[in-house]
């Protein structure tokens, strides 16, 4: 047995829907501006796929919180942001994986919020500094239980997130821009994915701040659903 000089960290694992083990989470992924309406809300310009690459961050499997939780407004932000995603659970390693097998990988999806100091990316963004405290928050990487769906492709389905009850975001997967499958065979050429990497896929337009009280309802159809509420700041 390797002896520590201190306990290890608890690993980082989400709930299973029909099963009493947890899933360990490895990596998490997330996949930069990938429906239309989002990038141009955010000021860019359409995605052109045949000159264009998707492009990713990463969250510390530390930062990961589960459905239902409260988590307190965090410091160094005026502006922070929900993003609600679908996250897509690897279950299978991988490397350089084509488009068609992609769905071998696929241990099945949750329901996600990227959540964003949107003051600090878009700094980061007109500076070219890097995004990691304005994207890699703690207790900032947010899931829900994942419904396991082996080899299935999720290719449509509503995605809706509610603050206080009011809409605030409300599209379809089938918008995205690079789909599951081309996620997967271009991410898989940069990582060899592994079990447990989470993947979220991007957030569609609508994206707003949060304040301390608020409590967050998203769904994804076919997936399910995941629950937030903002406590006082620290
Ligand atoms: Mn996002």
């Amino acid at each position: 047995m390797t002896s520590y000089l201190w306990n290890p960290p608890a690993v980082p694992s989400l709930p299973v829907r029909g099963r009493t083990e947890r899933l360990p989470v490895n990596r998490i992924f997330c996949v930069g501006r990938n429906y239309l309406a989002h990038a141009l809300e955010m000021g860019g310009s359409p995605v052109d796929k045949a000159t264009e690459r998707a492009f990713y961050f990463t969250k510390s499997p530390q930062a990961l919180v589960g459905s239902g939780s409260t988590v307190p407004y965090p410091p160094e932000t005026q502006n922070y942001h929900h993003e609600m995603e679908l996250v897509l659970v690897i279950g299978r390693p991988g490397f350089r994986v084509e488009a068609a097998d992609a769905h071998e990988l696929i241990y099945g999806y949750a329901a996600g919020l990227d959540m964003t100091r949107r003051d600090l990316q878009s700094a980061a963004r007109q500076k070219g500094l890097p995004w990691d405290t304005a994207k890699d928050v703690e207790q900032g990487a947010v899931c829900s239980e994942v419904a396991p769906m082996p080899g299935v492709v999720l290719e449509r389905g509503e995605i809706a997130l509610e603050v206080n009850g009011q809409i605030r975001q409300k599209s379809d997967i089938g918008k995205l821009i690079w789909n599951i499958r081309e996620i997967i065979a271009d991410l898989s050429g940069y990582y060899h994915l592994q079990p447990g990497d989470l993947i979220y896929t991007g957030t569609p337009d609508g994206v707003g701040p949060v304040v301390a009280g608020d409590h967050l309802t998203g769904r994804v159809e076919g997936v399910g659903e995941i629950r937030l509420t903002i406590g006082p700041a620290q």
